[in-house]
C-alpha cells in the first residue's frame, strides 16, 4: 500500500479511538508539569459613553469602523449602515450575518434600543441575536413596555423568559454576556445532546445554563433538524433602527481549532469536478451546504465534508487533511493540492 493511502486508511478507519475527555484527576493536585492556560489581556469594560476594549484573544465582529466580518443573507454586501462608530439596522434591508461560521462561543453584544420609543409589544426596539443563525436570544426595548415573558429583552425567544428584566433605557447602551454550547447531532443525524444557553444582561445572569428544546420558532416550537458544528451567527431586521456596537466573539472548546467561512452557491459549484494524480483521484461534489471530496485509490473510496477556511483552503476535520484549489480567474477550479499528515498531492482538474 502506498504511504499516503497507508495515512489515509489509519485517519479514516484505523484503530484511533479519539482521546478521554479532561479529567480533574488526569493530573495529580498542583502538579507544576500541568500545562497553564495561555495569557491574555482581558481588555476593558465599556461604559455609556465609550465602548470598551475586547480580550485580545477575541475574534473582532464590529469595531465601529467597518462591515468586513458582515453579509447580507444572500452573501451580497449588508445594508444596514455605521453612524458615528455604531452599526445601525436598516428597516426592511433584512438580516445580517457574519462571514465567518461560529459554533461553542462566548459572544459580547451592545445594543441600545431607538429614542424616542415608538410601537408598542413586540413592535419596539425589536432586533436579535441568532446564535448559528437558529436560536435567538432576544432584543427588544422591555423598558416600560409589556410584552409576552418569553419574547422580551434577553429571553431565549419562545423558549425561556430571563430570570429578571434588567433592561435599562432606550437610547443607553446595553451589554448580552452569551455562553452558547451548540447542539450535537450523532453520526445517524439524531439529536445526541441539545443546545445550551448562559445570557448576562447588563452584567445580570438572567439565562443560567438553559437547555433549549429546537431552532427559535413563532407560534410553533420546532424540533431540532441536524446542521453544521458551525453556522454563521445572525442579527434580525424587525423593522426597527436597533443600535450595535463592541461585538466580539470567543470560540470555544474543541470547536474553535477549525476557521470556517460561508461562501455563495456561485463561489463553491466552481470548485465542483473531478481531478486527478496517477491512479489518486478526488472527486468534488456538493450533495447538501457543503463542498464533499471523495478520495479514491484503486479499490478504495472514503468521503469528507470539507469546511471552507477560504474560498480556496478546505480542511476535512476528522483528521488532518486540507483541500487547496488552483482556480481560474473566474475562481474555476483548475487543479487541487491535497495535504494529509505532512505529505502533498498535486491534482489536476480533468
Ligand atoms: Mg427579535
Amino acid at each position: 500500500m502506498k504511504p499516503l493511502l497507508l495515512l489515509l486508511a489509519a485517519f479514516a478507519t484505523g484503530p484511533f479511538l479519539g482521546t478521554r475527555a479532561a479529567s480533574v484527576f488526569d493530573w495529580p493536585q498542583h502538579d507544576w508539569s500541568r500545562p497553564r492556560p495561555p495569557i491574555i489581556d482581558p481588555g476593558t469594560p465599556s461604559t455609556d459613553e465609550k465602548p470598551g476594549k475586547p480580550p485580545s484573544d477575541a475574534i473582532i465582529l464590529f469595531d465601529g469602523t467597518h462591515l468586513d466580518a458582515w453579509r447580507s443573507m444572500d452573501g451580497s454586501a449588508p445594508k444596514w449602515v455605521i453612524k458615528d462608530g455604531v452599526l445601525e439596522c436598516v428597516r426592511g434591508s433584512g438580516y445580517i450575518r457574519t462571514l465567518e461560521a461560529f459554533g461553542d462561543c462566548q459572544l459580547h453584544v451592545e445594543w441600545s434600543a431607538p429614542t424616542p420609543p415608538e410601537g408598542s409589544s413586540q413592535g419596539r426596539g425589536n432586533s436579535g441575536v441568532f446564535l448559528m443563525g437558529l436560536y435567538e436570544v432576544q432584543v427588544l426595548d422591555s423598558h416600560d413596555n409589556m410584552t409576552y415573558a418569553d419574547g422580551q429583552a434577553a429571553a431565549a425567544y419562545g423558549q425561556h423568559p430571563p430570570l429578571v428584566n434588567a433592561s435599562r433605557p432606550p437610547g443607553k447602551w446595553q451589554s448580552y454576556d452569551i455562553i452558547f454550547t451548540r447542539p450535537r447531532f450523532n453520526a445517524h443525524g439524531e439529536l445526541a445532546s441539545p443546545a445550551r444557553l448562559t445570557v448576562l444582561h447588563n452584567g445580570v445572569l438572567v439565562q443560567n445554563n438553559v437547555e433549549l428544546v429546537g431552532p427559535t420558532g413563532w407560534l410553533e416550537r420546532a424540533p431540532y433538524r441536524r446542521h453544521s458544528d458551525k453556522l454563521p451567527l445572525s442579527l434580525q431586521d424587525h423593522g426597527n433602527p436597533v443600535r450595535y456596537r463592541n461585538l466580539w466573539i470567543r470560540e470555544l472548546g474543541s470547536d474553535a481549532k477549525f476557521k470556517e467561512n460561508i461562501y455563495d452557491d456561485a463561489t463553491l459549484n466552481k470548485l465542483v469536478g473531478r481531478y486527478r494524480v496517477g491512479d489518486l483521484s478526488i472527486v468534488i461534489t456538493r450533495p447538501a451546504d457543503l463542498l464533499q471530496a471523495a478520495i479514491s485509490y484503486p479499490g478504495k473510496t472514503m468521503s469528507f465534508p470539507m469546511y471552507a477556511e477560504s474560498k480556496n483552503k478546505f480542511n476535512l476535520r476528522t483528521f488532518d487533511g486540507t483541500i487547496t484549489f488552483e482556480t481560474s480567474a473566474d475562481g474555476t477550479g483548475q487543479g487541487l493540492v491535497f495535504h494529509i499528515g505532512g505529505e502533498e498531492r498535486k491534482a489536476r482538474r480533468e
